[in-house]
């Protein structure tokens, strides 16, 4: 078969200093994977370059640190034999070699030095399998020993030796195919999609963290439908997140359905995807209706409800963070803080919109009021082009409303006009519950617009209200 040159690839003068450290320890290296794939996918500067030595790919490290002019510092982790160093924004990654064999019993494979062969063998995919040359003879030719090049021809995620052994192996690489068919837009062999479905109770094996990575990754992509899609089809969801499964399918009783709401969630974290890179408002999205499945009624009368849903979803989200060992911190609570507050632009843009509703909403969103306005607007799946452009609309008036109310009472970022040292010298009180009381009438009124979000104006009102309550 007639090679094509990969010099192209490999430009770069940081290649022909590793190919010069290779060859002064007289050992053989490839550069694999990622970056390979990426180069014939045209999908820009790499992040990471993997380096493979036949022989130790910590020794290559070295000897290629000691040779670039910044002597970068090299991390060495003796346990998995790699050793990493940086190349201005790039992470160098060298490993030795190695051939894997995996016991049924033991999670952990037995690795021994191997060739460049056994090394390839032991990848997950036939795309990440591809390797270029940086040996003298063979100078920047690739060894495509799978034929990744077709499947990247035909957008195909394939394993390099039956997928049964693949998956069963390491069945981390379920989570990484549907991860790369998101992120590639390609699709999954036939056969080896069989085969997740067939290992899918083996990703029980491995840890949260290494999931979530990878259920990350797939939320990231521009169209993150496709991995959820993908992880709903091949029944993993369930074993990652059961309560996003639960929302699917439609009930008729009566007549009357209500809306498949898992097909709907991944149709809302398409949009908003569209709309923002934040990952965790995607999170949001991904989890907004998340209560629906255990507040779901229905009435005689009214039909399908699911009353509290926002509320009973947030609670959830503390639930879902802490099993997955996501954190438990700022970014949770966002997440929480959305899902609760998702439906309450929505209202506003189905009804006349008052002022005081535009102020509440701003006060209780704060800082976060445009991501939950991004959420909203994602939440528009109608299909009816008529509804979708009144409610498109209307968002756009409440946005409006939004900056208006914004620029004239400044409630964003609210801050009572009186402070309660204030209070408590003008009553001349003790700290005590009248001083809550007062303070909490002042921005009631304030919210409500009764009075302005002004020094006098508060003022007077707190001497009439402190009358009312006998200071
Ligand atoms: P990206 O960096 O964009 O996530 P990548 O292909 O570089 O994609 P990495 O996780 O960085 O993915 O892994 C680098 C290479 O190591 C892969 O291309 C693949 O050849 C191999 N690899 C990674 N994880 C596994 C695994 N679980 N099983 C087999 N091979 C793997
Ligand atoms: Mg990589």
């Amino acid at each position: 078969m007639a090679q094509k040159n990969y010099k192209e690839a490999i430009q770069d003068p940081i290649f022909s200093i590793i190919a010069e450290a290779a060859a002064e320890i007289h050992v053989d290296c490839f550069v694999i994977g990622g970056f390979v794939r990426d180069f014939i996918l045209k999908r820009g500067i790499p992040k990471d370059i993997d380096i493979v030595a036949v022989g130790s790919g910590i020794a290559l490290a070295e000897r290629v640190a000691e040779k670039m002019a910044n002597k970068p510092k090299v991390s060495v982790f003796k346990n998995f034999g790699t050793a990493m160093l940086r190349h201005g924004y790039i992470e160098l990654e060298f490993v030795g070699a190695r051939k894997e064999s995996y016991h049924r019993e033991s999670r952990n494979p037995i690795v021994e030095d191997g060739t460049l062969e056994d090394d390839q063998n032991r990848r997950d995919f036939t795309i990440n399998a591809m390797a270029i040359s940086l040996n003298k003879e063979t100078y920047a030719e690739l060894l495509d020993p799978f034929n990744g090049l077709a499947d990247i021809e035909s957008k195909t995620i394939r394993t390099p030796l039956e997928p049964g052994i693949t998956y069963s192996d390491d069945p981390l690489r379920m989570m990484r195919a549907i991860r790369f068919a998101t992120q590639l837009q390609f699709s999954i062999e036939e056969n080896s999609f069989a085969s997740i479905l067939k290992n899918k109770n083996r990703i029980k094996i491995i840890s949260r963290e290494r999931i979530i990575d990878e259920l990350h990754k797939i939320l990231a992509s521009a169209q993150p439908s496709i991995g959820l899609a993908l992880l709903h089809e091949s029944e993993l969801l369930p074993y990652i997140l059961p309560e996003l499964s639960a929302l699917q399918g439609i009930e008729e009783i009566e007549g009357q359905k209500h809306k498949d709401n898992f097909w709907h969630t991944l149709e809302v974290v398409d949009n908003i995807s569209r709309n923002t890179e934040n990952l965790w408002l995607r999170w949001a999205a991904l989890l907004h209706d998340i209560g629906k499945a255990p507040t779901k009624k229905f009435h005689k009368k009214i039909g399908w409800t699911f009353h509290g849903h926002e509320f009973v979803g947030s609670k959830m989200v503390f639930k879902i963070f802490k099993r997955l060992r996501m954190p438990l911190n700022e970014k949770m609570k966002y997440v929480q803080k959305m899902v609760l507050m998702s439906s309450r632009p929505i209202v506003l843009s189905e009804d006349f919109v008052t002022d005081s509703a535009v102020r509440r909403l701003i006060f209780d969103a704060g800082e976060d009021i445009e991501d939950l306005m991004t959420l909203c607007e994602a939440d528009i799946t109608t299909k009816n082009p008529k509804k979708q452009r009144k409610y498109h609309n209307n968002f756009k008036l409440v946005r409006q409303k939004i900056v208006e109310v914004e620029e004239r009472d400044h409630v964003r970022n609210f801050q009572p006009p009186i402070s309660g040292e204030e209070i408590m010298s003008i009553f001349n009180l003790k700290p005590s519950k009248e001083i809550g009381i007062l303070k909490d009438a002042i921005k009631e009124a304030i919210l409500e617009g009764e009075i302005p979000n002004e020094y006098d104006a508060a003022h007077s009102f707190m001497l009439k209200k402190g009358k009312e309550i006998g200071l």
